[in-house]
């Protein structure tokens, strides 16, 4: 049975454009995902993430920023960690600050017939809720935003100094 090779691909910086070459070829050439080469190498694109054991969160006193329990496994978010499994699908964390906008808060805020109708168009008008570290909503809302998915709470984790940058 045959077996693949993995190898760290090469990477050529061309004005700012950042290529990814081939690690096995001499001269190389550009790799793609999801197109393999004449050589068959093929660009793997993984996400990974690492998963903290429950033994070692619970002695930490850990709680998931999520679902505010603590116990089983979770992933780092932000600062605070949340679980591997989804514990609480009313909220949607945000990972990364959206594009927050006025008119956003204005569509929110409108009766929900028109709410409804211009939201067909701009996606949904979402308020954002700030979190903290222990998953307690703060009462403080970060502000509102379209998002592509339909209506739902979403939350933003509180920022301190020490997330900066
Ligand atoms: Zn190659
Ligand atoms: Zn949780």
């Amino acid at each position: 049975m045959a077996t693949t090779r993995e190898a760290p691909p090469k990477y050529k910086n061309d004005g700012g454009n950042v290529q990814i070459l081939c690690p096995f070829c001499e001269p190389s050439h550009p790799i793609y995902p999801h197109k393999i080469s004449a050589c068959g190498t093929l660009l793997k694109v993984a996400a990974v993430q690492t998963v903290y054991p429950a033994r070692t969160l619970k002695k930490a006193e850990v709680v998931c920023v999520k679902c505010g329990k603590p116990g089983g496994e979770m992933v780092a978010y932000g600062r605070g960690f949340v679980h591997v499994q989804e514990c609480n699908p009313e909220r949607k964390l945000l990972a990364e600050a959206p594009t927050y906008s006025e008119w956003a808060r204005r569509v929110y805020n409108m009766p929900n017939w028109l709410r409804g109708w211009l939201e067909r168009f701009t996606g949904a008008a979402t308020e954002v809720i700030e979190l903290d570290g222990e998953g307690r909503e703060t009462g403080r809302i970060i502000g509102y935003y379209f998002a592509e998915a339909k209506r739902g709470r979403h939350f933003e984790r509180k920022h301190s100094q020490a997330d900066a940058g």
